[in-house]
């Protein structure tokens, strides 16, 4: 049978649409299929109220790299948004990431200097030399204070797992600055889409046919059948039905609450940093995009460990599930027909503008 379509791709997120709109500009045949009721993946947005709702969890855009800042802006222009996040721990807030106001608040150091003698007292003792997990990490670049205050509980909340059985990169992500400098991220590009990203999925998706509410799964050999190339962005462990044991996941409880006031905590997001606290952070969305509607409308993430039925979120790099992910990686990289991509098919902790990045170059190797 001549099979008609160039790729089948498994997923309408990100990975999935830059994928079907690169691969449409060389004039190959794309079918996208998601099992939600939208495509977007997890920057999907929903409107209520007059505001964009993240509704899979806060979605800040950053990148370093100019030619993925050109690329997103030439579908929707982006605003000027800096994620500065504030922790609230045991009441008392403080800014976020680990800078001299962070210093400031804890210690009443008003210097660079002082905020690293302050530290290295704290680090002294612990004699860590190669920091060989997540606590000793945190630990070494911030002290005691501020991993106990500020990450601690956030941190094992998050992931359910104590910080010594967790990898280090993981808090690498944050930026500990001497400066008062509350920008969350180092890159040089950073903001929202205007008006959503939905609006970026929908340009990215312009004249490719998408089938919502499919899930491959419920009839692989029929679409299988359909493609000369698969590209799949779902969970690479269901891909090979569990065949090395299941992939760890964390998944999130999102409780949106639409609020009668206009402002509810005067920033976008807010981290509850003490364990005893169920949820881990307060995003109110209006300030992704400096609303002023009369209402706003709160979302409260409460983290949980992923089961049947729940959306996976986070891979968890931890060694266990680093050393199963190998093994299906092999599997992966014999297939000829199927090309696997995005935080679930690569098991990978990506941002958005890697998963952007990794899809271009999926498509300009092909
Ligand atoms: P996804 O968006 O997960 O898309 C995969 C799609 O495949 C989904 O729509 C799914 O329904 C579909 N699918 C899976 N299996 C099947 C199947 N069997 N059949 C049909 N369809 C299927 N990145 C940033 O840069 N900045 C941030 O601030 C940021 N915040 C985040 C906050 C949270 C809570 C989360 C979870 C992620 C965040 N990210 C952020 C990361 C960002 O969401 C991802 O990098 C990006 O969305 C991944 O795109 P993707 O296409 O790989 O995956
Ligand atoms: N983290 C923390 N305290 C905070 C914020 C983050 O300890 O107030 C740690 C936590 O381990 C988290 C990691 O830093 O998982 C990465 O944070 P990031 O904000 O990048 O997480 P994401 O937005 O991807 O959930």
């Amino acid at each position: 049978m001549v099979k008609k379509i160039d790729y089948l791709i498994v997923g309408a997120g990100l990975f999935g649409s830059v994928f079907a709109h690169e691969m449409k500009k060389k004039g190959k045949t794309c079918l996208i299929l998601d099992k939600r009721n939208h495509s977007g993946g997890n920057v999907f947005c929903e409107n209520h109220e007059g505001i964009n709702v993240h509704k899979y969890g806060a979605h800040i855009f950053h990148t370093n790299d100019k030619g993925i800042w050109d690329y997103v802006n030439s579908f929707v222009e982006f605003n000027r948004y800096t994620n500065s996040p504030i922790a609230n721990y045991k009441g008392k807030l403080y800014n976020l990431p680990f800078n001299m106001n962070t210093f400031y608040q804890l210690w009443g150091v008003k210097t660079p200097e002082e905020a690293k003698n302050k530290i290295s007292e704290q680090v002294k003792d612990l004699k860590i030399t190669k920091p060989q997990n997540l606590e000793e990490q945190a630990l070494s670049l911030v002290g005691k204070d501020i991993y106990e205050k500020l990450i601690k509980g956030y941190t094992e909340k998050q992931w359910g797992r104590k910080a010594t059985d967790l990898p280090a990169f993981i808090i690498k992500r944050l930026p500990v600055r001497f400066t008062f400098d509350n920008n969350y991220f180092n890159d040089k590009y950073q903001g929202i889409p205007i008006g959503g990203y939905n609006i970026l999925i929908e340009k990215l998706l312009e004249g490719i046919e998408v089938r919502l509410s499919t899930d491959y799964f419920a009839d692989k050999d029929y679409w299988d059948s359909l493609a000369k190339k698969v590209v799949f962005t779902g969970k690479i462990d269901e891909f090979y039905r569990f065949k090395y044991g299941k992939l760890e996941y964390r998944s999130l409880d999102f409780k949106h609450e639409v609020l009668n006031q206009d402002n509810f905590q005067g920033n976008a997001v807010v981290n509850y940093t003490d364990k005893d606290i169920p949820y881990t952070r307060i995003i109110e969305h209006k300030h992704f995009e400096f609303g002023n509607q009369p209402k706003t409308i709160i979302t409260k993430e409460y983290p949980s460990e992923w089961k049947e039925g729940s959306e996976p979120y986070y891979p968890v790099n931890d060694e266990k599930n680093s050393r199963t992910y190998l093994k299906y990686k092999k599997l992966a990289e014999k297939e000829d027909t199927v090309i696997f991509g995005g935080r679930l098919a690569e098991y990978k902790y990506y941002d958005m503008h890697q998963v952007i990045a990794s899809a271009l170059s999926k498509t300009k190797e092909l």
